[in-house]
């Protein structure tokens, strides 16, 4: 079974994400967290991208899409995907049904986690706080905010008319909308 788990920055995908990793052994894609990762390792990759990421600016297609492909094509991985991060933009969510019929393969729930602005500011200042993320300061979320829905959001008309398409108050306690999740999934 492949997810996407979608929302604004903070609405708890990595939460649910690491959650649903568990419950159906499956493998989280964070392109947050792999992008991260290439900074503390300073790769080539990490070099590039390090201004745009504590700048809250997107990461480029280019580099975003070839992380996605290796981890699409991995055959351990295969209907076990569980996206949290990408798709971000209308070109992103084309270039994975591309990469997904190239791998026959579909997503089979897509979960729109909505969550207000203000809920979103409170919940990375604490976030600030316990992860230390140099992209979660007041002025960078808002930025992170803007980007989500100038060419995030959009992406909801392209997925919303999916009879897979869930969407779910991402306001709740993590507990509650994991039993949501759950019961669309019938786990
Ligand atoms: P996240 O951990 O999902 O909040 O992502 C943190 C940052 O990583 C974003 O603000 C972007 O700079 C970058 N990033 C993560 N996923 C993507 C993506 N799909 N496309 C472009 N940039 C991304």
């Amino acid at each position: 079974m492949n997810i996407i788990l979608f929302g604004p920055p903070g609405a708890g995908k990595g939460t649910q994400a690491k959650y649903l990793v568990k419950k159906l052994n499956g493998y989280q894609i964070s392109t947050g967290d792999i992008l991260r990762e290439e900074i503390k390792k300073n790769t080539d990759i990490g070099k590039k991208i390090i201004n745009n990421m504590n700048d809250g600016k997107f990461v480029s297609d280019h580099i975003v899409n070839s992380i996605l492909k290796s981890h699409i094509f991995d055959h351990n991985k295969k209907e076990k995907l569980i996206f949290d991060g990408y798709p971000r933009s209308l070109s992103q969510a084309k270039n994975l049904d591309l990469l997904l019929n190239d791998s026959n393969q579909k997503i089979d729930h897509i979960f729109f986690l909505n969550v207000n602005k203000e809920t979103i500011v409170e919940r990375i200042k604490k976030r600030k706080i316990l992860e230390k993320r140099s992209d979660d300061d007041l002025d960078t979320i808002l930025k992170r905010y803007d980007a989500y829905i100038e060419t995030t959001r959009p992406v909801l008309d392209y997925y919303s008319k999916n009879l897979n398409f869930h969407e779910i108050d991402g306001s709740m306690e993590i507990h509650e909308i994991t039993s949501k999740i759950e019961a669309f999934l019938n786990v």
